[in-house]
Formats: structure tokens, C-alpha cells, sequence
């Protein structure tokens, strides 16, 4: 850049900011910090700002490629800045009737702890003192003044550690024999001072700098060098902000927020940021300056009471307040000081917030004529929403645990929302202690199976000290909405002594503790809960906001008719895969079940389907009331059958128990008896060892399953058709979608329609009633994928399940990766990203935009969805807004975030496609 270039801009010159960077706020932001572009705008808005300037990024990055040498004319522009800055005040920088005394702040475009902090009171020596005396008259106030600068100069410059000055003024209050500083005299201050200087000499070996140009030169540098200060890297590399970007300096006139009784300085929100509710929120100190209010050392005041201590410097803020609102649309988080009665705003920026008040300001500002609709539903994050789904701690709580010792230890935060209950070890006692006593669990194992269901649906939340994020505890707890962390392998488990311990703290069955799903942590004892709403008004409207502008539907994953309805509540437009494995599960139905599965004779085997077939009747009906007018997509029977029957190495112990017992019998009829059971455990063991698989995920499932035992399709077939019929004639309407799993080639589903299409046509047949329905298949092979064209002749709809597609497209068994080189290779960057939480574009997702394309070729009409756990993904329902899906489906829990994410992937492309 040449030496013209423009280095330095004062507050009033935003205008030529503008016009360099072409206009756009945002480069105003980047060239000036966040801090001097609203400083420069609130100037430009007429709010009273103390005059000042900025040195730009751009001087940053210059100072800093030119090995720390200040650019070429930058410093004479500041000086020349600072002149204007002298003639705005009357005052003169260094002078010794009238001096002025200035600020020296950092700022980059975003807010950024581990900058380098401000330096107050710059200007100051023993003659500028001396001056301010005489102008003030008020010697402890200008001694408070000069050690502050000594010490902040000191420390945020020149590195000194802080604990020698607060000692010094620690011994000055012991020795004045005074509680507070404020008791301390001119006297005790202008000693301090002294100390400090002496302070400042000790460790830099040179004097404290008397020169106030000096002064300002080295606490700019200091600034500038702070960009590559180790904290600031490190927090960069952490939050993912650009290292070239630099920080701005604001040069600024000091505001005297400590000149006596009428003086205050303080820090607000337009609006409530826990709430959102519309009133202005904060706290000040009278006779106090800029750092005293946020360092915590004096008790601060509710800025409510500012109305009565300054009522008019109070209404000028409240209007100051309202036209910033208005002007940047959105609510604000603002610094004042008022000196001598007369108020100064000195820095604006847009407040952070709770999810909660992040909804209700967005739904407010529409309402107020502030923003659009479009703007306030892309103003919420879908992340956000989740907020509203589960209990929640209360953060001072959380705090409290800390300190006081009683948090336990942290895994992986696997389903969200806060959890307090007494500990329970097995999944029967969780289930008996909560439903029989009603008391309040969580269920803690090392691990959880299937048959722990019952207790984890028990249990207010899960606790495991084994597995990983798809681990079976975690995808029931997220199915469910049940929170829980995983993972935790600090906790070490003692089932048989019915206690559990992280390091020397032993906690008992029965204790009680707290877990944190949401951040993954653990602690002793009850933490307080609130509980956010999703009925929330605020949320409520943002929603069906969101539903107007979104394209994709949003349909749920739900098993049962309970989470049929709550998936109906939160807005769910259909349900995309109600899985049957658990239809066939439950203790009364598992021996039919396995009978089925250990006969050969066609007769058993039928009498033990049509055993089950009432049962799961009875489910459909209930999944279809519930759903009343809304299509739901059954997929029939897919796990390998093995899971059904026991595990092969427990029959192997049992065997040899039986056996053992047998040599030690007493009597003939012990004896039969044993040889009995002993055969009876034969033949299963044989049956299960018979369907013992190296790779069951690539095995004997799916549409195999129903073509290998045609009875098993034309038994579920039956009982949903039964059951859309018995509610039609309670005038219930139905629209059943019969869905395949697995399928890989075209002739599989071939032969499963023609068996599908004649039971049901029986069923109507023999009901009388015509049901509309539809029939298709999942795409979880990547060949099913390619072929979808020739698929589409015989399916209705195909919905992706990603969570197999990935597996298959990738080769990856997914629990085997998680636990080991998956992470590794997502840590080190093999991976951008875990494919099984969010859907891998080029690969998983190319597969599916074949699918659909080849698909649509053939039927135009063909209904694609995804029913894979990334259909509650925000970044994935963006790429399935993209490829034009029909519906994602997701947990019931997810729905209202999956409305909100199909909203901004509508919007997203809506404002791309503009620009
Ligand atoms: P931070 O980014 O840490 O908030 P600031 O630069 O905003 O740092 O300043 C820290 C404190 O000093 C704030 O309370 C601010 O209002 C106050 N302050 C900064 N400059 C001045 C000034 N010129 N006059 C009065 N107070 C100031
Ligand atoms: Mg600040
Ligand atoms: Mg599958």
C-alpha cells in the first residue's frame, strides 16, 4: 500500500470508511473492528459518543508483516487524529492547564477474549495531574485516576502480574485500617501511585513513561502485538476466526464515570438475553469507571434504579437504547458512563442470548415492524430449538456444583436435557422403583441391551460408563428424548456390590445424582432443573413461520402410538418408518416368535404367526389412530433372526450347568427331567449355531428374510391391512405405505409385491373396504441406488436409509468403526466429518441424487424420503432440500428442528439464487 494509503479514521469520517470497502457494513466491520464501526455509526446516529479515532485492521496486519514497524504515515495520521480529537474538546493531549486524556481499546470484527485489554487514562504524568487537580478540585480523584493507568499500563503493556499492586493497595487500606477503597484519601492514592511506579520500575527496569505521546504509542503497538499473543491464537483456532483479519484501535476521549455523586458508568441489554422479554436489563456503579462494574469488586446496582438516581441522564438512555435497537434491528448490548449528569454511549454490539430469547426477540422484532419473518426464522438456529425439547439445568446450580466439589466426571453427550434421580443398576429395579414407587431414576450400566428397554423407558435418564454415540443406550435415549451421557470412563462400576465409583468418591445404588445430556456431565446430589416449553407462543409461531417458507415435508421415525402422537404435536406431517422389530419382541410374543423360528413343519409355523398377528394388529390400530389422516410408512421385519433367539454362548453355559447337575443327581425322575431340558437346549443351540452368520449386517435380513419365509410378509401384511380396516370403519383415515427393507435388486421386490398385493387384496376382500395405500422399499445398497429406475417400475416410493446406505457405501460397520478407527480418522482428518452424522455429500449423497433422478425418470410421481437419523440433521436436510426429497423423516423429538432447518435450506437458496 502506498504511503497515501488511509490508516486512521475519526469517528465521524464512517462515511469514507464506507466508500472504501464499497459500501458494505460488514468490510466496515472488518476494516474498523466491531467496536470503532459502532462507535463511528452511533457518532454518525447523533448518540453522544466521546470523540475519538481508529487505527484499521489494515495498520494492524501492516504493523505486523512489516516485522512490528508502524506503516508508513500511520502515525502521523494518528497524531493529526488526535488534534481533531483536541479541537472537539477543548482539551489538549500532554497539556498542562487543560489536558486531555484518552482511551486505548482493541477491537476485531468479532469480540474476542485473550485480545489485549484497554488502557484507561492515558495522558497522565505528575503535570497532567497536577492540572486535573486544579480544574476538579478533586485530588482523589485524579491520584484513583493516575495509579489506575500506572497498573493497567503495567499489566495489559508491559505483562506485569497484578498481585503486587493489589498488594500494595491492600496494605494501604490494612494500614489506613479502612474496609473498601473507597474510604482510602488523596493521600493513600497519590502514595499508591507512587508505589506503583516503583512497582512498574522493578520489573521493567525502566521508569514508568511521563510522556503521554509515548504513553499511546506503546499501548497501540501493544494492541497490535496482542493479535499474535499466544491466548489469541489459541481462541482463534478454537472459535474458527481467519488469523489475517487484525485488530483495530480506538482511540477515544476519557469519560469520567468516577467524578462524584452525579457520575455512574454501567453495562445493559435492550432486552432481557435470558428471556427475551422487552425491558432493558443491567447493572451500573455510581462514582465508578469503565472496568469496576464487570470486575466484580463493588456490589452492583439494577440499572432500574438509575431512573431514580439520574432521572434525565436515565430517560436519554432509554431512548438512546430504543433508536439502536431500531437502527440495527436487533437487540443490544451497550457500555455507558455518565459524567457530571451528562451521558455518553461507548460501545454498541449485538447481544448474546439464551435459545430461548433468541426465539422471542425474533418473533417480537416481526411483530414490531422490525424485521421480516424470512429474517426472523433464519435468526434461530436449529440447534436452538433443542432447547425447548428437554429440562434444562439451571446454570447457577451448575455453577454451584462446581465450586463445590460435587462434579463427578464427563463422557459423551448423546441426547440432550438435564436429568436428576436416584441410581439404579439394573433395568428392573429402574422399571420398579419408578413406575411401582414413583420415584425418580436414572438407570446406570456399563452398557445397555435390548432386553434393558423397559428400564431405560423407566428412567428419567441414562448413565453408561461403556460405549459411544450410536451405542445402543445412546440411540434409545435420543429416540425416546431420554437424556444421557456415555461413555463416562472415569466411572468405574461395581454391579455386584451395587455401587459405582470416579476415583476415591463411592456412590451407592440408591444416591443421587445428577447428569447433564446436553454437555455430557455428571454430578452429585440434585441439581435444580427448569423446564422450557415447547408450547412456548413465541416458539409456536416461529415454527409455523418456518413451515410456510420450507418445501421439504417433515415426517417422523416413531414405533408406537405414543410416539406417534407426540410426533403429531411437534408438527410431524407423517410417519416415515415405524420399524415392526418390536412387534415381535415382547415377552408374550418372543416364544411364539422363536417357535416359529426353530420349526420346519409349515403347520407350527403358521399357527405361530397367526398367534402373533393379533398383537400386532393391535399396534397398527393404535399407530394408525393416532395418525388420522396422515400416510405412515411400515417397514416390515428386518433384523436377522438370530437376535431373536438367545445368545449362543449363554445356551453353551446353560448346557454345561444341566450337564454338571446331571452327575449329581439323587433321583431317576431329576434325571429325565434334566436330560429333558438338556435336549430341549440342543435343538436351539443347533438352530441358533445353524444361523450363526461371520457378518450378520450383510446377511439373512431384510427383504431376505421375506422371501426365505414368505408366511412372515404375508402375516404382517395381513395385520396391518386388518387393522386400517377396523379403523376406517370408526372413520379413521389411513393411508398405509408398506415398505421393504434391504432390497437389492429389482426382482426381490418383483416377488414381495405380488405376495403383498394378494394378502391384501384378501384382507379388503374380506373386510369390504378399499384402503389406499402404497407399497416401496428402503435404498440402503448402493446398487438399489443405481437401479432405482428399475426399482421405480414396482415402488411407489423409495425412502433413503442412510444409516445402512452409509455403512454399504462406505464398507464400514458402523458400531465396530465408532468405538475404534472412525474417531481417529475423523480426529486426524481423514474423515471431514463422522458420515453417520452428517450424510457424506460426494459419496452417500451422489448415491441418493442418482436415486432420485433415475427414479423420477420412470415415475415423476415417486415419493423419496429419508428415514436414516440424519433426517433430524441440519446440514443434511440442506443437502436433501437440494436433491428434492419429498419428506425427511426424523425422531419425533427432532421435528420441530427439522422444520425450522427445512426453512433455512429453503431460505438459504432463495437468497443465493437472488444474489
Ligand atoms: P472490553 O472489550 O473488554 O469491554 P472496552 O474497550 O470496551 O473493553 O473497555 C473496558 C471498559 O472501559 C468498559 O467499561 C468501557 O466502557 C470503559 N472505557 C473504555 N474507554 C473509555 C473511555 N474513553 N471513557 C470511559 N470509559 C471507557
Ligand atoms: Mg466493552
Ligand atoms: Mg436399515
Amino acid at each position: 500500500m502506498s504511503s497515501k494509503s488511509k490508516w486512521v479514521y475519526i469517528f465521524n469520517e464512517v462515511e469514507q470508511a464506507e466508500k472504501y470497502v464499497d459500501g458494505e457494513w460488514e468490510a466496515v466491520r472488518g476494516l474498523l473492528g466491531g467496536k470503532g464501526a459502532n462507535l463511528a455509526e452511533m457518532t454518525r446516529l447523533k448518540v453522544p459518543v466521546p470523540p475519538g479515532f481508529t487505527l484499521t485492521t489494515e495498520a494492524c496486519n501492516a504493523y505486523l508483516a512489516a516485522g512490528e514497524n508502524f506503516p508508513e504515515g500511520m502515525w502521523e495520521q494518528a497524531l493529526e487524529a488526535l488534534k481533531a480529537v483536541e479541537s472537539a474538546t477543548g482539551k489538549k493531549f500532554g497539556d498542562k492547564k487543560n489536558p486531555l486524556l484518552v482511551s486505548c481499546r482493541s477491537g476485531g470484527k468479532f469480540s474476542m477474549p485473550g485480545m489485549m485489554d484497554t488502557v484507561l487514562n492515558i495522558g497522565l504524568n505528575d503535570d497532567t495531574a497536577k492540572a486535573m487537580i486544579q480544574l476538579t478540585g478533586d485530588e482523589r480523584f485524579v491520584y484513583d485516576l493516575y495509579r489506575r493507568l500506572v497498573q493497567m499500563f503495567g499489566s495489559v503493556v508491559m505483562g506485569i502480574p497484578d498481585e503486587p499492586f493489589e498488594e500494595v493497595i491492600t496494605r494501604t487500606r490494612r494500614k489506613a485500617g479502612v474496609k473498601s477503597d473507597a474510604e482510602l484519601t488523596a493521600e493513600d492514592w497519590q502514595k499508591v501511585t507512587a508505589d506503583f511506579k516503583n512497582i512498574y520500575k522493578h520489573h521493567t527496569h525502566r521508569s514508568f513513561p511521563s510522556d503521554p505521546l509515548l504513553q499511546l504509542r506503546k499501548a497501540t503497538e501493544a494492541v497490535f502485538k496482542s493479535w499474535n499473543g499466544k491466548r489469541a491464537v489459541d481462541y482463534r483456532n478454537a472459535a474458527g476466526i481467519a488469523h489475517d483479519l487484525g485488530t483495530a484501535v480506538n482511540i477515544q476521549t476519557m469519560i469520567f464515570g468516577n467524578m462524584g455523586d452525579n457520575s455512574a458508568t454501567g453495562v445493559a441489554m435492550t432486552r432481557n438475553a435470558s428471556t427475551g422479554e422487552k425491558h432493558i436489563e443491567g447493572d451500573y456503579l455510581m462514582n465508578a469507571q469503565g472496568e469496576d462494574v464487570v470486575a466484580g469488586i463493588r456490589l452492583t446496582n439494577d440499572i432500574k434504579e438509575l431512573k431514580k438516581d439520574l432521572p434525565d441522564a436515565y430517560a436519554q438512555f432509554e431512548q438512546i437504547c430504543e433508536n439502536l435497537e431500531k437502527h440495527y434491528r436487533d437487540m443490544q448490548d451497550v457500555e455507558f458512563t455518565v459524567e457530571n449528569g451528562r451521558l455518553w454511549m461507548l460501545q454498541t454490539r449485538d447481544g448474546k442470548r439464551t435459545a430461548q430469547a433468541a426465539v422471542r426477540i425474533a418473533v417480537d422484532m416481526v411483530e414490531e415492524g422490525l424485521i421480516s419473518k424470512e429474517e426472523a426464522v433464519l435468526r434461530v438456529s436449529p440447534d436452538q430449538i433443542d432447547f425447548f425439547l428437554h429440562p434444562q439445568f439451571d446454570i447457577q446450580s451448575k455453577q454451584k456444583a462446581h465450586s463445590s466439589g460435587s462434579f463427578l466426571a464427563k463422557g459423551l453427550n448423546v441426547s440432550p436435557g438435564a436429568a436428576v434421580g436416584i441410581v439404579a443398576f439394573d433395568a428392573d429395579r429402574a422399571e420398579k422403583w419408578a413406575k411401582d414407587e414413583g420415584k425418580d431414576v436414572i438407570m446406570v450400566r456399563p452398557e445397555t441391551k435390548p432386553d434393558d428397554v423397559h428400564g431405560m423407558l423407566a428412567a428419567e435418564g441414562i448413565l453408561t460408563s461403556r460405549g459411544g454415540r450410536t451405542s445402543h443406550a445412546a440411540l434409545v435415549a435420543r429416540q425416546f428424548g431420554t437424556p444421557a451421557v456415555v461413555g463416562v470412563s472415569s466411572l468405574e462400576i461395581d454391579l455386584a456390590n451395587r455401587r459405582m465409583h470416579v476415583g476415591n468418591q463411592v456412590i451407592k445404588e440408591g444416591d443421587w445424582i445428577s447428569i447433564d445430556g446436553t454437555a455430557g456431565e455428571v454430578y452429585l446430589g440434585k441439581l435444580e432443573t427448569m423446564v422450557p416449553d415447547i408450547k412456548d407462543p413465541w416458539l409456536l409461531k416461529l415454527l409455523l413461520w418456518a413451515d410456510e417458507f420450507r418445501r421439504l415435508g417433515v415426517w417422523a421415525n416413531a414405533d408406537y402410538p405414543k410416539d406417534a402422537e407426540r410426533a403429531r404435536e411437534y408438527g410431524a406431517q407423517g410417519i416415515g418408518l415405524c420399524r415392526t422389530e418390536h412387534m415381535f419382541f415382547e415377552a408374550e410374543r418372543l416364544p411364539h416368535v422363536q417357535k416359529m423360528i426353530m420349526t420346519d413343519l409349515p403347520r407350527e409355523r403358521q399357527e405361530a404367526l397367526a398367534a402373533i398377528l393379533p398383537f400386532q394388529r393391535e399396534d397398527f390400530i393404535g399407530i394408525f389412530r393416532a395418525m388420522d389422516g396422515l400416510p405412515v410408512i411400515i417397514r416390515l421385519i428386518d433384523p436377522p433372526l438370530h437376535e431373536f433367539l438367545p445368545n449362543r454362548f449363554d445356551l453353551m453355559h446353560e448346557l454345561f450347568d444341566l450337564k454338571i447337575r446331571l452327575q449329581h443327581t439323587a433321583n431317576l425322575a431329576q434325571v429325565d427331567d434334566l436330560l429333558e431340558q438338556i435336549r430341549q437346549k440342543e435343538t436351539i443351540l443347533k438352530r441358533v449355531e445353524s444361523l450363526h452368520e461371520a457378518n450378520p449386517m450383510l446377511g439373512l435380513r431384510g427383504v431376505r428374510l421375506g422371501i426365505q419365509i414368505p408366511e412372515l410378509t404375508t402375516m404382517q401384511v395381513r395385520a396391518i391391512f386388518e387393522a386400517a380396516c377396523a379403523v376406517s370403519k370408526e372413520d379413521v383415515v389411513v393411508h398405509p405405505e408398506v415398505m421393504i427393507p434391504l432390497t437389492s435388486h429389482v426382482n426381490e421386490l418383483k416377488i414381495q409385491r405380488q405376495a403383498l398385493e394378494s394378502e391384501a387384496k384378501k384382507v379388503m376382500d374380506e373386510q369390504g373396504i378399499k384402503i389406499d395405500y402404497k407399497f416401496g422399499t428402503m435404498i440402503e445398497i448402493p446398487r438399489a441406488a443405481i437401479t432405482a429406475d428399475e426399482i421405480a417400475e414396482y415402488a411407489q416410493f423409495i425412502s433413503f436409509g442412510t444409516n445402512d446406505l452409509t455403512q454399504t457405501t462406505f464398507g464400514i460397520s458402523r458400531d465396530d468403526a465408532e468405538a475404534g478407527f472412525l474417531m481417529q480418522y475423523i480426529s486426524t482428518g481423514v474423515l471431514p466429518e463422522n458420515p453417520f452424522a452428517v450424510i457424506d455429500p460426494n459419496g452417500v449423497g451422489e448415491l441418493m441424487r442418482i436415486a432420485v433422478t433415475k427414479g423420477r425418470s420412470v415415475n415423476p410421481d415417486l415419493e423419496c424420503g429419508i428415514c436414516g437419523e440424519h433426517g433430524g440433521d441440519p446440514e443434511s436436510i440442506l443437502l436433501c432440500h437440494e436433491l428434492g426429497l419429498t419428506y425427511v423423516s426424523c425422531s419425533p423429538f427432532r421435528v420441530p428442528i427439522a422444520r425450522l432447518a427445512a426453512a433455512h435450506a429453503a431460505l438459504q437458496g432463495r437468497i443465493t439464487k437472488d444474489q
